[in-house]
Formats: structure tokens, sequence, C-alpha cells
């Protein structure tokens, strides 16, 4: 009874005295779940090792180069300019996390995270093909060195590292771009020393944690996992055992009345199926990835004896408690008041977003300029970012007719994802200012059609 209430002290994972691991060997067993768990993964795997190839208005579908400081997302360019934008919708990816944890609880982490999917779906399934099941598999882990162990696991590791060098070939083509990991791939190794270190850098880090670390990414490493404690509650629908129906458990035995006895029938399949080595039954724990192949492991015990299924299954604590049918918390309803405000100053701030951003300031240390036809004017400093992955041709221009451009050095094509700093006078007629300081609009066109509006100061002695 001691060890039934100590699982909370310690990791399964990790040896009581703390100072040791302990391999976790999880049977695999294929079930409902399991089926839908698995085309659901191999949807996923297509999408992301696809991602890089796709590309969307001549991008990448999703890029995320944080060496350039470039962001694409379905084919949308994002840079440093449009870091509020950046900001506002890691905020808001954040609050739908937090919301969907609160109702779902740590789904994510079984059926979509790619840790998971690649260590149970990829790499596990790997292991099991070459050194048999999880029993033959503790059987050569604990035989002696001989040829059978040696070519065994020589195969699973070199495997191993093939799929870890897939693996990061990928997740550099989403960071530097697919183009640039196919140059690395075709050109001399001398041309991309630092690419090419990279990638094997990587793929050492996935061979070390899909070989080794493991289960210890989501249960110790994580910080997704760390937070679960405070993201869920009682009303929160996780994978749960319904101790109401399962307590007291007991097993089931021949010539003896099994009436006082609850429907859990103690045979472990539920604990010797999970890849955290965690007995779902002693309550909700951290170590839990929703992975639900207890629900698959206990539904087909359940079949067996002839007794309803999901006695473990997706619920949440007041459901098996009080039986009553699921319900939202007043939490869920306020994270989406808040994530509705967020999604909606979001998509304003996308839609409004303009494809080249401008700045224009006066030039520092300047005041007015009289001229003698009459007129007087103000030098100006412009920036102009073509935030679209396409040449931009564009004409700066002011709608009153009192006021000219005049440029001193003229350009007007901006390349893609380029900048472009003008400088340029604007010259008004002295008798049409009435003041010391007044605000003037500049527009800039691009083929005929108003892209963009800027206000800014224009000084001279006012006519009074
Ligand atoms: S699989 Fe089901 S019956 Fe077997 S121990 Fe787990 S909860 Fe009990
Ligand atoms: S307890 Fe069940 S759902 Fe949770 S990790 Fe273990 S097997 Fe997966």
């Amino acid at each position: 009874m001691a060890e039934a209430n100590n699982f909370r002290d310690h990791l399964p994972s990790i040896s009581d005295t703390g100072n040791k691991r302990k391999w976790i060997y999880p049977q695999i067993i294929k079930g409902k779940l399991f089926r839908y768990r698995d085309k659901f993964s191999y949807a996923l795997l297509i999408l992301l090792f696809s991602g890089p190839f796709i590309k969307l208005n001549g991008e990448q579908l999703i890029l995320l180069n944080v060496i350039e400081r470039k962001f694409v997302f379905f084919g949308v360019i994002f840079w440093p300019q449009d870091f509020y934008l950046f900001v506002l919708a890691i905020l808001t990816f954040m609050v739908f996390i937090v919301m969907f944890t609160a109702i779902f609880g740590r789904v994510w982490c079984g059926w979509a995270c790619p840790q998971t999917i690649f260590m149970e779906m990829v790499f596990r399934k790997v292991e099991n093909l070459i050194e048999g099941d999880y029993i033959q598999q503790q059987k050569l882990d604990a035989s002696p060195l001989s040829a059978e162990k040696v070519l065994k696991k020589t195969a699973k590791h070199t495997i191993f590292l093939l799929i870890s060098f897939l693996i990061s070939n990928i997740f550099l083509a989403y960071i530097i771009g697919s183009d640039e990991l196919i140059k690395i791939m075709t050109e001399p190794v001398g041309n991309h020393v630092t690419g090419f270190v990279s990638i094997w850098i990587f793929t050492l880090v996935f061979y070390i944690v899909f070989s080794y670390i493991r289960e210890l990414v989501c249960t110790v490493i994580c910080p997704y996992g760390r937070l679960q404690g405070v993201l869920l509650d009682n009303q929160s629908i996780i994978v749960a055992y319904d101790y109401e129906r399962g307590e007291p458990r007991g097993k089931v035995q021949k010539n003896t009345s099994q009436e006082h006895l609850g429907d859990c029938i103690d045979c472990k399949l539920c604990v010797h199926v999970c890849p955290t080595g965690i007995d779902i039954r002693n309550g909700t724990q951290l170590e839990c990835v929703n992975c639900t192949a207890c629900i698959d492991a206990c539904d087909m015990v359940m079949e067996k004896i002839h007794r309803p299924s999901r006695l473990i299954g997706f619920m949440s604590e007041d459901q098996i408690k009080t039986k009553s049918a699921f319900k939202l918390s007043r939490k869920v309803y306020a994270y989406s008041v808040v994530l509705l405000i967020l999604v909606t100053v979001l998509s304003f701030l996308l839609i409004s977003r303009t494809n080249i951003e401008t700045t224009i300031l006066r030039a520092g240390g300047t005041l007015y300029q009289q001229r003698e036809n009459g007129t007087v004017s103000n030098l100006y400093n412009a920036e102009f970012v073509n935030k679209t992955s396409g040449d931009i041709e564009f004409e700066m221009k002011s709608d009153d007719p009192e006021t000219r451009i005049e440029y001193i050095h003229k350009e007007n094509l901006i390349k893609k994802g380029g900048i472009i700093k003008l400088t340029f006078f604007v010259i008004r007629p002295l008798k049409s200012i009435k003041k010391y300081k007044s605000e003037i609009e500049i527009q800039v066109y691009s083929k005929g059609k108003l892209i963009e509006e800027i206000n800014t100061n224009f000084i001279a002695p006012p006519n009074l």
C-alpha cells in the first residue's frame, strides 16, 4: 500500500534512489484509438515533411528563419518590422493553448506533438520490428553480449541515426528554407560548412532524444507538461480511470463471488502499455501525455470480461464523481472572451497591414530653406521596406496641389524583401503657410493605387 501511495514522490523512469534510469518497455496494443492515432500521425508526418517544399506566393508555406529574422506563414512574409504582430500572434496562440488544455487536457501531447509522434509511431515501431515486442526487448537487454544482440542493436541504432538525419534536414528546412537546404545537399561541403555542421549537430540531438532521453522529454523537460497542474481543473476532459466504477479492484477468481468488487480486475494491462510508465488508476498525473493507449488496453479487457467499455476513458473528474454530463468551467468562458478580443485585434492588424512600410522623417539638424521663387522647402529622409515576396514599383506624391516633392536621388523600385532609403525636399509656396509647424500628408502609390499615406511635419516662417 505504501508503494501505491508514493507514486507522486518519484518518476516511473527513475529508480527509487533517484540515481538510475529505469527503462520503460511499453507494450503496443493496436486498439481502435491506436488505429485512429496511427492514421492521424501519418497525415501529420506527411504535412511536416512536405511543408518546406510547398510554395505559396513564391514563398515556403512555413518558414521560421530566426537567423535572417524572416518568418513566413502561408505565403505571407513577416519581417522584424512586424514584430508587434508576431508578439500578438504568440500571445493569441498561448491563450488558445491554455483554453484548449483547460477543456481537453493534454491531448495535444499524445496525438499531435512531434516528440510523441516520432517516438511512438516511428522510433518505437522500428524498435519493435528489430528487437521484438516489449518482453523480447527486456530479454535482449538483460542478455549477455552475443552476435545476435550486437547485430540487432547495430541495426536499430543505424536506422535511428538515419531517421534522425532525415528529421534534422526537415527541421533545418523550416529554419533556413528548403532552397538553401538543397544547396547544402548538392553543392560542395566547403561552400556550406556551417549548414553541414548544423545538420549533424541536430542529427545527434534528435538521435539522443529518441534513443535515450525518450519519455523524459514529456515528463521532465517540456514546460507545457509542467503547467498541467495550473491549467487543468475538475471539469477538464482528460484520460481518467473511473474509480467509482472500477474500485474496489480485484482479480477474477473462479468459484468466488465477485459481487463486492468493481470492474477493474487489476490485470495491469493499462500500466504495461503506458509509454511513461504510470498507473492511471492513481489519478491525474503530470506524466500522463493523454496518448490513450490505456483506454484501448482497458477496453479490450472489458470486452473479454463482458463489462461495458471505457472504465478508462476521456472524462472529467466531475463526470466521474457526480455522473453528470460534461460542462464547461467558468475559467473556459473567461479564456474565450480574452481569445475573442485577441483574435479580433490580430485580424484587424493583419487585414490593415500594408505591403510597404514607409517611414518619413525630417532630416536631423535641418530647419527650413527659403528659396528665391517665394517657396520654402524642408529636407526629409525616407525608408521603404518591401514586405512582400515580389518587387514593388512605387511613387511618392502629395495630393495637395500646393505641395511638391523634389528628389535628391530618385528610386522607384524596391526589390522583394528589400529596403531603400531616399532623401528629398518637400516644397511649398510661402504664401500658403500660416503656422511655423504644420502637418502634411505624403501618399505612396504603386501602379496608380494608393498603398500608404504618411503624415509628417513641415516647418516654415509663418506668413502672417
Ligand atoms: S486495464 Fe482496466 S481492468 Fe486492467 S488494471 Fe487497468 S483499469 Fe484495471
Ligand atoms: S496513462 Fe494512459 S494516456 Fe496517460 S500516458 Fe499512460 S497510457 Fe497514455
